[in-house]
């Protein structure tokens, strides 16, 4: 592995998500949602850090809150199977607060062992939360407790059918108010919504990891890279890509010019106490 990965210590291969989509599906929605509430009741969620890093200062500048749910018999169930599942049943509300809380003591424990300048974390919010009143008070007020700056959570809201762009443009305008960052995530997929881009004033645009997976094939996917990290810098946003597991991608964002890159090259996915020690701890 090249120098970041040494650098870094290197990343070991997160658990394998070993649940077959079928089966759960099998199970019944209801018996599965009962199985999720009881989990959310019993610590049987958990937060995996993926560190995001700045291609310009050369440093982890943050990481991204990624929650797991370890099934009592299946093991671990990826977020895209309960994910949507919580969304339709509400019960994305007590996930995110999990989500939110866990982030905050992260950030907490990051902020003891003496990492400065502490390091931001960002929290993935559907658009369902975002309708539920009260979201961003409540990371205020959750950061605040804790004695840290709203602004050392960063919110990351993914495009899809169902977002409004005014509730969006407000949520962001709110978020602004109190100095939280905010990203679009998986730009360039399915709901990309370019009419409406310019009137959402994000700070950041994830670009989806489907672009990184191609770069290196051919001229023309590194063309639309090179024109979408334009594009983001003409909107006065910055650019992150996702999924950069080579060096030779990571060559190629630095030569773009483009801020920030996520993916297995730099870490996986993994507990705080993994990060904890990466950081002599
Ligand atoms: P996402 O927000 O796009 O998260 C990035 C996904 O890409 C993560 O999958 C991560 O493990 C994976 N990934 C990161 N680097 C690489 C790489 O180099 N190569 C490859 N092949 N994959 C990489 P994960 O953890 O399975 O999460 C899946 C999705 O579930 C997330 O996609 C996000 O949309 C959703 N999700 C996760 N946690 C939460 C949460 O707390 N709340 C909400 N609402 N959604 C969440
Ligand atoms: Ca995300
Ligand atoms: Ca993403
Ligand atoms: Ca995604």
């Amino acid at each position: 592995r090249g120098a970041l990965a040494a650098m870094h210590g290197l990343a070991l291969p997160e658990g394998q998500f070993d649940a077959d989509p079928h089966e759960l599906a099998g199970l019944g929605k209801i018996r599965l949602e009962s199985q999720l509430r009881e989990a959310i009741a019993t610590n049987g969620l958990d937060l995996r850090l993926q560190p995001l890093f700045d291609i310009r200062d050369n440093r982890i500048a943050g990481y991204e809150a990624l929650v797991r749910w370890t099934h009592p018999e299946r093991g671990p169930v990826s977020p895209m199977e309960f994910i949507a599942l919580a969304e339709e049943t509400s019960l994305i509300v007590p996930v995110g607060d999990y989500v939110l809380d866990a982030a905050v003591a992260a950030l907490c424990a990051l902020r003891d062992i003496g990492i400065a300048p502490l390091p931001f974390i960002a929290i993935n919010v559907s658009p369902r939360q975002l309708r539920e009143a009260g979201l961003i008070e409540r990371i205020v007020e959750r950061t605040r407790a804790a004695g840290l700056e709203p602004g050392a959570i960063k919110v990351e809201i993914t495009e899809s059918q169902a977002l409004d762009y005014v509730q969006v443009a407000e949520a962001i305008a709110h978020c602004r108010r109190e100095g939280i960052h905010v990203a679009l995530d998986d730009f360039g997929t399915g709901f990309s919504n370019l009419a409406h881009l310019h009137e959402l004033d994000f700070d950041t645009i994830k670009i989806d990891q489907a672009f990184a997976r191609n770069m290196m094939g051919s001229a023309r996917a590194r063309a639309m890279v090179e024109a979408i990290v334009d594009l983001v810098h003409a909107i006065g946003a910055q650019a992150l890509v996702e999924g950069i597991e080579t060096e030779e991608q990571l060559d190629v964002l630095r030569a773009l010019g483009c801020r920030y890159a996520q993916g297995y090259l730099i870490g996986r996915p993994q507990p705080l106490a993994d990060v904890l020690r990466r950081n002599g701890h």
